[in-house]
């Protein structure tokens, strides 16, 4: 297992997603293979990629063969079993660690690692039944969240509460579900809802000789709690972009990451930054990169986790990028004649209502 991977090596991806698509692009530009493992056979990142398996992420007998064939491994998916990648490092090298991934999935463990190292996150108290929840909603007040402490994203698993009436509902909504996992402690947790100005997001790296770079922070629209759009750069203070530069620049440290990591972050009176939460990878959110950014973040993964050096991007131009969801991909022609567009469709097969089917970003010069 060895710290450098030379190009002409193998980067083992787990998910099969758009994010492994471009990373599988990015990488083939360095000179490296990529192996796509996934559950999915009709899946956007084995149309491009060199290898493919189509296993369950549980199956360890396929973990080990795919592990013999690669490496290093990272993943583009955030729900993969943590346990499958803590499995993988008996035999390779995993970037960014399994740990990572484990705080990343557990929207407590999340807020707890973000105040243990003094950044702030919206006022939250851990849930375990509808007993607790009536009793803690008190202390946090109306409007609140009730969030599954796992497999929530894209707004899955998470309930407004406006008022006492919605308590029940709210309860059953989430936890009448077989899928829940009732040895989960806890169960779900309770934040305050946050009347913020912008939502912004900043991707953060770190390479392994310990060098951090951050990207321009991003403000991020959503529609129905999905990403609608990102506008760089955000307009928020200067003060504020430093202060959220340094916030992910610092949990990057903390956490002892290799390679990139999103951070979402709450806005609030231009003047305080709250943590929501971070993702241990590519983020759609800095999908702008691509178009407006060198290295853009897809590139500044793959030589992080394979022991490049890393460097700070410089980012050229000014960016919006929007999500094309579900049936918007079959309405994109009015982009294909517009100045400094570019269209990017995912290979999806099907188009479900809401699902990420590709994106378009425009860039003008920067201001
Ligand atoms: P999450 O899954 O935590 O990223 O939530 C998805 C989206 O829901 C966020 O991007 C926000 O738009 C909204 N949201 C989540 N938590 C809060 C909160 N505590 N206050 C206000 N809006 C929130």
């Amino acid at each position: 297992m060895s710290n450098y991977i030379k190009p002409g090596g193998t980067i083992g991806i787990l998910g099969g997603g758009q994010l492994g698509r471009f990373l599988s692009l990015a990488a083939s530009r360095l000179g490296y293979r990529t192996f796509i493992f996934c559950p999915d056979e009709k899946n956007p990142a084995s149309q491009i990629s060199d290898f493919h398996m189509y296993c369950s992420y549980e199956d360890k007998k396929a973990l080990k063969k795919f592990s013999q064939n690669v490496d290093v491994v990272t993943f583009e998916f955030e729900n993969v079993p943590v346990s499958s990648l803590e499995y993988l490092e008996n035999y390779t090298t995993v970037r960014p660690k399994p740990n990572i991934l484990e705080i990343a999935q557990n929207r407590t463990k999340e807020k707890k690692f973000f105040n243990q190292i003094g950044s702030k996150t919206t006022k939250w108290l851990p849930i375990n039944s509808l007993k607790g929840l009536r009793v803690e909603i008190e202390k946090i007040g109306y409007p609140s969240i009730l969030k599954t402490s796992r497999s929530g994203y894209d707004g899955k698993g998470q309930c407004v509460i406006r008022s006492k009436q919605d308590i029940v509902t709210s309860w059953n909504k989430l936890f009448k579900k077989e899928t829940i996992t009732q040895s989960e402690s806890p169960l779900a947790i309770l934040e305050k809802v946050v009347d913020f100005d912008c939502e912004i997001s900043v991707i953060v790296s770190r390479d392994l000789s310990g060098n951090v770079f951050a990207f321009e922070p991003t403000e991020n629209l959503h529609k129905k709690q999905i990403l609608l759009k990102s506008v760089t750069p955000a307009k928020i203070p200067k003060k504020i972009k430093k202060e959220a530069i340094n916030e992910a620049k610092k949990a990057a440290i903390e956490i002892d990451l290799i390679g990139i990591m999103a951070l979402e972050m709450f806005v609030v009176k231009n003047k305080e930054i709250l943590i929501n939460e971070m993702a241990p990878r590519p983020h759609n959110s800095g999908h702008w990169t691509l178009d407006a950014c060198s290295p853009d973040q897809f590139t500044q993964q793959i030589k992080c986790i394979c022991g490049l050096m890393s460097n700070q991007p410089i980012r050229y131009s000014d960016a919006t990028m929007i999500n094309l969801l579900g049936n918007d991909i079959y309405k994109t022609k009015k982009y294909l004649n517009l100045e400094n567009t570019n269209i990017y469709y995912y290979g999806k097969e099907t188009s479900l209502p809401k699902r990420k089917m590709g994106h378009v970003t425009s860039i003008k010069p920067k201001k």
